[in-house]
């Protein structure tokens, strides 16, 4: 087999490439600079207008990362990681998408990345080991890797509500948000959708809007953020042992950040029903996620998550004066099954008098009609609706693009019922084509850039390891698959997750199948990948030419 040198332009290559990767999000940014650094020509085709994925497209009012900047950031650069100076302990989008801007210019990247560019299809070839990528426009190029780089919150969930297009105003979604913004002054605003994005917008909305009717149908849990400005002394005892930080992190459950207190392996039925309140409370003012690591078994027992979950609605009742309102606002669900919110003024924003609750959990939302929206009789008259919906999430958008594998199957007739792979990397019947933090890994459940740059560097030692070994195709065997997407089942099952109608089940889309998509269990599962790497990529068929190429054992590199 033959590679490319780095940096060849589509002209110069012929549009052959060693690698393709698609999307431009912080994962295809990553993993272009990594197979750039490891000497292999690439092509990332990325269907924004620039870089940061997620970040270029959530520009909703109120958009802001719930993992604190110091960590949701590159790590594979010390002079980046100096360099780079946050301001707030949870960045805004806005800064977030300076910081995407700032590693595109300071490496060289978008140069290799097409930018406004859909892939639309991609099929592998056999005989040559190459996939044969299209975009929406039609143009073609050929890869031995296609490297699936698309987000695992890529996909808007877009609801079809009867008289949609009745609607005489505007709808927004928050994850396609206009780039020159939108003047909520004086409007009458209606938000349905209450996770993640409703939380954050909510408050955010509330000031800037005439009235803002929020279309509740399951009641959120969210935590304070308690943000600040970032204390520059701070910020530099980190910087002086940036190394030691990440590594740190790194070794925590969900690579989460090591300096908030460690979960608490204890049984709640073990603590008196002050410690409870006192290590809820504890965690509640230190702000963001911590909550659930107060005790050991929240996440596994009704009764000690039911204990967790009071302990939310005790602050939703202290904190929202209308009692009723308070009521509808107090979830029943199992908290934690759902990711934990993390907000700014949430529940307060409750207490304005421009805001109004409105149920659609116990009567749907019959209709859009061209004033607004109709729910339980009643018409609720608006000039913009914000969906703040949520995503297809995991699978959306790789299975938006027609996937073909071996003898022309499609990954679309593969995960029909439900996605399987390989550790989250790679899928039987699809050859050299890789998912960076795709389903079966603990993505979505981890610190995102942890976990990316966990992918791309084992991703970047694997086609070091075939391009040295001269291997031309590698591909996930039945069995290992089999056997792994028993094990992510097998782990969710021990635990509450799959226990409500989450986005990690795919619930939340209609007619998706029902199965709990991320792995629960970051860093145990870096060390399976290792190991695989280790042992000649265990599980996966390395073949050269079409005919079996045994793993060797040997360093991988990583
Ligand atoms: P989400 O968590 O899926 O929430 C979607 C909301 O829309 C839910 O309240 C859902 O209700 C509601 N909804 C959906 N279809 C509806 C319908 N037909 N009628 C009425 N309500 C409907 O989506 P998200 O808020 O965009 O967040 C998704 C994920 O993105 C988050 O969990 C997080 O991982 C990530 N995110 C992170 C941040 C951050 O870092 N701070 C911010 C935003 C998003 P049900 O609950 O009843 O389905």
């Amino acid at each position: 087999m033959e590679y490319q040198t780095v940096g060849s332009s589509d002209a110069a290559s012929g549009g052959r490439f060693d690698v393709v990767i698609v999307g431009a999000g912080f994962s295809g940014m990553q993993m272009l600079y990594r197979v750039r650094e490891l000497g292999f020509s690439a092509r990332v085709f990325e269907a924004g207008g620039d870089m940061g994925g997620t970040w270029y497209w959530n520009r909703y009012p109120g958009a802001r990362c719930d993992v604190e900047s110091l960590e949701y950031s590159y790590q594979f650069s010390d002079d980046l990681q100096q360099e780079w100076v946050w301001t707030e302990r949870f960045a805004a989008q806005p800064e977030i998408l300076r910081y995407a801007d700032h590693v595109a210019e300071r490496f060289g990247l978008r140069p290799d990345i097409q930018f406004n560019t859909r892939v639309s299809a991609a099929t592998y070839d056999e005989e040559s080991d190459r996939w044969l990528v299209r975009t929406a426009a039609g143009d073609e190029v050929t890869a031995q890797f296609l490297i699936m780089a698309t987000g695992c919150l890529s996909s808007t969930n877009l609801p079809k509500f009867p008289g949609m297009e009745s609607f005489r105003g505007e709808i927004y979604h928050t994850g396609r948000w206009p780039h020159e913004g939108v003047d909520l002054s004086s409007k009458r605003v209606g938000v349905i959708g209450t996770g993640s994005s409703g939380v954050q917008a909510i408050p955010v909305i509330a000031e800037q809007a005439k009235e803002l009717y929020v279309f509740q149908r399951t009641a959120t849990y969210t935590v304070p953020a308690f943000n600040h400005p970032l204390d520059p002394d701070d910020q530099a005892t980190v910087k002086a042992d940036y190394a030691g930080f990440r590594a740190r992190n790194n070794l925590m459950p969900g690579a989460g950040y090591s300096r908030y207190p460690a979960a608490n392996p204890a049984s709640i039925f073990d603590a008196t029903p002050r410690e409870r309140d006192e290590a809820f409370e504890a965690r509640w003012a230190l702000g963001g996620p911590t909550l659930l690591g107060a005790f050991g078994d929240i996440m596994v027992n009704e009764e000690a998550n039911d204990i967790a979950a009071e302990f939310v609605r005790n602050k939703i009742r202290q904190i929202v004066k209308d009692p009723d309102v308070a009521a509808l606002l107090s979830p029943k669900h199992t908290i934690g099954c759902k990711r934990i919110c993390v907000d700014t003024g949430y529940y307060e924003t409750y207490n304005r008098s421009n805001v109004h609750l409105v149920d659609v959990g116990s009567a749907p939302i019959d209709e859009l009609t061209p004033n607004g929206i109709r729910t339980g009789g009643t018409e609720y008259e608006l000039d913009v609706i914000v969906l703040a919906t949520g995503f297809d999430a995991m699978t959306g958008t790789l299975l938006k693009i027609d996937i073909r594998g071996r003898e022309g199957l499609t990954l679309r007739e593969k995960w029909s019922a439900g996605p399987h792979t390989y550790l989250g990397l790679g899928v039987s019947g699809f050859p050299n084509l890789f998912t960076i933090s795709g389903p079966g890994s603990p993505s979505v459940l981890t610190n995102m850039m942890a976990s990316i740059d966990h992918h791309v560097n084992w991703i970047g030692a694997c086609l070091t390891y075939l391009r040295d070994n001269g291997v031309t195709s590698v591909e996930a065997t039945p069995d290992a698959e089999e056997s792994w997407v028993h094990h992510v089942n097998e782990v969710a099952d021990r635990t509450l997750y799959p226990s409500c109608n989450s986005w990690y089940l795919g619930a939340n889309v209609p007619g998706k199948t029902r199965v709990f998509m991320p792995l629960l269990g970051f860093p145990p599962y870096a060390q399976k990948c290792a190991e695989v790497s280790a042992n000649g990529y265990e599980g996966f068929a390395l073949a050269r030419n079409g005919h079996a190429a045994p793993g060797v054992t040997a360093d991988s590199g990583e």
